[in-house]
């Protein structure tokens, strides 16, 4: 079975998502600033990150 996981901004700058975490495994990703100049930019540049990151398994701390 596999978690639904969520991409969720925990961070804005004025109008613009700047980092943003996976629901599932809190892995946290940060937009770079090349692309927070356009909020549609940086939007598309955490997805992209998102939808990349492998879930890491939280039980090894
Ligand atoms: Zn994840």
């Amino acid at each position: 079975m596999r978690k639904k996981r969520n991409l969720r901004v925990t961070k804005w700058l004025n109008m613009t998502p700047a980092v943003a975490v996976c629901t599932s495994c809190n892995q946290e990703f940060q937009a770079p600033m090349v692309a927070l100049r356009r909020t549609s930019d940086a939007q598309a540049n955490l997805q992209q990150q998102f939808d990349a990151h492998q879930c890491q398994p939280q039980d090894s701390e």
